[in-house]
């Protein structure tokens, strides 16, 4: 199959071309650089040994868009990465990120919708269910109103793909969509080459990159934010999954879609996490043992609008989607470490 992947060479979309390529999968990678480095490219196929279709578009440019899909002839499935993702900043200016976010998926869908192009999986997130009553969360757990104009537009895109796979299963629309939907819990880790990674541009918003920045001095201290929330050693918890297996539930979305479409459109809900949630502290512990190391860090204010904890239910996942995590917590900041210092090289 081949996959048109917005946002490839960010973060997750990276780690998620390996493993597509790794499938057999051919993806064509659109990116407008905006938080990414054209380096990753090159990074990229040294690890698949394979030349990888790259534009340097922004989603939101819908000829653009058009052109890669005539470009390119048979693209069969969409797997949109790309967006704004710093919530401090949504709140400063919402309308970036409502132009941005939302803007670009309803580019995207008008120009699947021209090229009748059937599947999509789109990044979403678990913040769409703000602290949840009960955990760990699943599928049908309620959606509570986004703390952030980012929270936002991820529910936002939600519900329009929702209303688009809907329109196309009434006949009348001409265009059958398939769409699954990953929330994604937190990722971490790096390709275990050290190849690929996370790459913050600036001062970390996320705990690992910050952890192992701090770790390599580029930062002094880390702080975490609040030691008196209602958990048993007071720091807040979450539910830290490998990037890799998060690549990988791509992949298992994208074959789920081929089988299914058959039998009409569908549009599915999945949790990507471990299913288990660690605290900050714990994070921080596991991380010096694993990289036998100490790391400088103080408890410091809570941050404001930070859930107290959430982790996924993944049984769904796991019957659905045919797909399970592989990789430890151990085995993520073992990854991020390494990485962090061939960068550092
Ligand atoms: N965190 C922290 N110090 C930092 C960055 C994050 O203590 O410098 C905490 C944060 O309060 C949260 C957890 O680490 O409890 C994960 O934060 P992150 O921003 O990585 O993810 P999110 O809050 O979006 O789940």
């Amino acid at each position: 199959m081949k996959v048109l992947v917005t946002g490839g060479t960010g973060f997750i979309g990276s780690h998620t071309i390996v493993s597509l390529i790794e499938t057999g999968m051919k993806p064509v990678i659109v990116d407008n650089l905006d938080n990414s480095l054209p380096s990753v490219l090159k990074s990229l196929e040294a690890i698949t040994q394979t030349t990888i279709p790259f534009y340097e578009v922004d989603c939101n440019d819908q000829e653009a868009i058009n052109q890669v899909f005539e470009k390119e002839k048979d693209i069969e499935g969409v797997i949109h990465f790309a967006a704004h993702k710093a919530v401090g900043e949504s709140v400063i200016n919402p309308l970036k990120y409502y132009q941005n976010n939302v803007g670009s998926l309803i580019v995207l869908l008008e120009v699947m919708k021209k090229h009748q192009t059937p599947h999509l999986v789109f990044s979403s997130s678990c913040t769409v269910y703000g602290q949840p009553g009960q955990l760990p969360v699943t599928e049908t757990s309620p959606i509570i109103p986004a703390e952030s104009p980012y929270g936002n537009t991820k529910q936002i895109c939600e519900e329009v793909i929702r209303d688009t796979v809907h329109s196309s299963q009434a006949d009348l629309a001409n265009f059958q969509l398939n769409a699954i939907l990953l929330r994604y819990f937190n990722p971490i880790g790096a390709h275990p080459s050290g190849h690929i990674g996370e790459l913050p541009l600036g001062v970390p918003n996320n705990l690992v990159p910050y952890i192992t920045q701090t770790a390599a001095g580029i930062r002094d201290t880390l702080t975490i934010f609040g030691n008196d929330y209602d958990t048993p050693d007071g720091t807040c918890i979450r539910d830290y999954i490998h990037v890799m297996d998060l690549a990988e539930a791509h992949v298992k979305a994208l074959q789920l879609l081929a089988n299914k479409s058959e039998n009409g459109s569908i549009c599915e809900v999945f949790n990507i996490g471990t299913g288990k949630g660690n605290s900050v502290q714990e994070l921080v512990h596991t991380f010096e043992k694993v990289n036998n190391l100490k790391l400088n860090y103080e408890f410091g204010k809570r941050r404001p609008g930070d859930i107290e904890q959430i982790y996924a239910s993944v049984d769904k996942a796991n019957q659905q989607l045919g797909w399970q995590t592989k990789r430890s917590l151990e085995d993520g900041l073992r990854d991020a470490w390494n990485w962090q210092q061939k960068l550092i090289k």
